[in-house]
């Protein structure tokens, strides 16, 4: 059915659960990334004439890797936003590929987290209150410690204005909470600002949101800007990582689930290019819903959708991409969750660190209704995403209790 081969940068988990929805329709995929064995490759059997694997080993940041990539493929896109947009722009000009998506534009202004923010207030989306700290542009700050300095004095200045806690985040390379500080004092600063990269990193401040739950919303958006929002799902974090999520969200009033669907879509209606996008937002005691960041890709909160939707979110980010027709986005079940198996210690400090991990995904195979995700990562440490666990059922109160046997397991596992 269709002959082009789709590029992607990056080959971890949410390139492998892409890789698979492709190989459904028989898409073939090619990967960059470090090393011949990460998750994506490991599934993902791409042997050239000379037998040797056509996948590119090297960083999804590196220009002349993301090059040698376009000259293979017709179409590019992405598993992570951390990506070299300047590159991915040019080898559009220069057509080396019929299309990257979403676009190069759309990713260089995601990836800088106060750069969505600027663009989402002025399409008059709801944030959290936001404000730079610093020098607006760190590429142009020569002196790191004087960088530092104006920092510090930023985040005691937006203290008086926003009061503390604040969250002071970087404004490139998150993920996981890796880039934001809780700020709860003046006399916090200096160490906020020493924390996320001590004056070599550009930073804000957001003014701390009091939020009842957190609430996410994947959004497909075709080529020619169609788009359609999955059910809102409720995100629980631990320790700023995703921990659960419920699909759909249920809350007393019941017109909060249309609202964050339709806040999502104006959202990704902003966006220029094809494919996935993941919105976060902040439920507020009000009712209010704020978007907290967006993800231009396959997203942590639409795993539930493999098995608990008409189409997946991977299926369709591919279809999305190669322009063929969007899938339904509707749940096919009454009702669904999602756990992730995240590392329970450093392999190097603890050799069975790996087996406890996964005892409750071992715990899983015994329970209706439940789809185990293994990632084969070979390294385990603390905090990092090893494989999810999706539940499904015809109720909240049978995913409830199905969940509750995985929690035991991983209440075992951390014992
Ligand atoms: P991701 O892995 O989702 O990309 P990230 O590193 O980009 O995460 P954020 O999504 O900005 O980080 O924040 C992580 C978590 O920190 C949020 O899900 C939320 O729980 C909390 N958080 C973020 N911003 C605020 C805020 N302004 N007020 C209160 N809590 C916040
Ligand atoms: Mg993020
Ligand atoms: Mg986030």
């Amino acid at each position: 059915m269709e002959q082009r081969v789709v590029g992607v940068l990056g080959a971890g988990q949410l390139g492998r659960m892409f890789v698979e929805a492709a190989a459904r329709l028989n898409v073939q995929v090619r990967l960059l990334d470090v090393g011949d064995t990460a998750p994506a490759k490991q599934i993902n059997y791409l042997p050239g004439p000379d037998g040797k694997s056509q996948h590119i080993d090297g960083s999804f940041a590196d220009p002349e890797k993301i090059r040698e990539l376009a000259s293979q493929v017709d179409v590019l896109t992405i598993e992570i936003e951390h990506v070299d947009a300047t590159q991915l722009q040019k080898v559009l000009d220069d057509k080396l590929v019929d299309a990257v998506h979403p676009l190069p534009s759309t990713i260089a202004l995601i990836q800088d987290k106060y750069l969505q923010k600027v663009h989402l207030a002025a399409k008059g989306l709801p944030l959290a209150e936001y404000l730079a700290v610093g020098p607006e542009d760190m590429s142009k700050a020569t002196d790191a410690s004087q960088a530092r300095a104006a920092q510090i004095e930023a985040v005691s200045e937006i203290g008086k204005v926003f009061g503390f806690p604040l969250m002071l985040k970087s404004r490139t390379q998150a993920y996981d909470g890796k880039g934001n500080y809780v700020v709860k004092s003046a006399d916090q600063a200096a160490e906020a600002v020493a924390a996320l990269g001590d004056g070599k990193r550009g930073l804000y401040a957001e003014k701390w949101a009091p939020f009842e739950r957190e609430v996410a919303v994947m959004v497909v958006r075709s080529a020619t800007g169609e788009v359609r929002a999955y059910p809102a799902v409720e995100t629980v974090h631990k320790n700023s990582i995703c921990h659960t999520v419920f699909a759909p969200l249920r809350t007393a009033d019941p017109g909060v689930e249309a609202r964050a669907r339709q806040i999502a879509e104006q959202a990704v209606a902003t966006f220029g290019g094809a494919g996935v996008f993941g919105v976060e937002m902040f439920l507020m005691p009000n009712g209010e819903l704020l978007i907290n960041e967006i993800a231009p890709r396959p997203h942590n909160s639409g795993h539930y959708t493999i098995e608990a939707a008409d189409t997946s979110q991977y299926e369709n980010h591919v279809r999305a991409i190669l322009g063929l027709p969007l899938g339904s986005t509707a749940l096919k079940v009454p009702s669904a969750a999602m756990i992730n198996i995240l590392g329970l210690a450093d392999l190097d400090k603890d050799p069975e660190a790996v087996a406890k991990t996964l005892v409750p995904g071992v715990v899983s195979l015994d329970v209706p209704g439940t789809t185990c995700h293994l990632y084969g990562k070979t390294g385990c440490r603390k905090g990092r995403k090893m494989g999810h666990i999706t539940i499904v059922g015809q109720s909240d109160a049978e995913v409830r209790s199905r969940l509750r046997v995985v929690e035991e397991g991983l209440d075992r596992a951390t014992q």
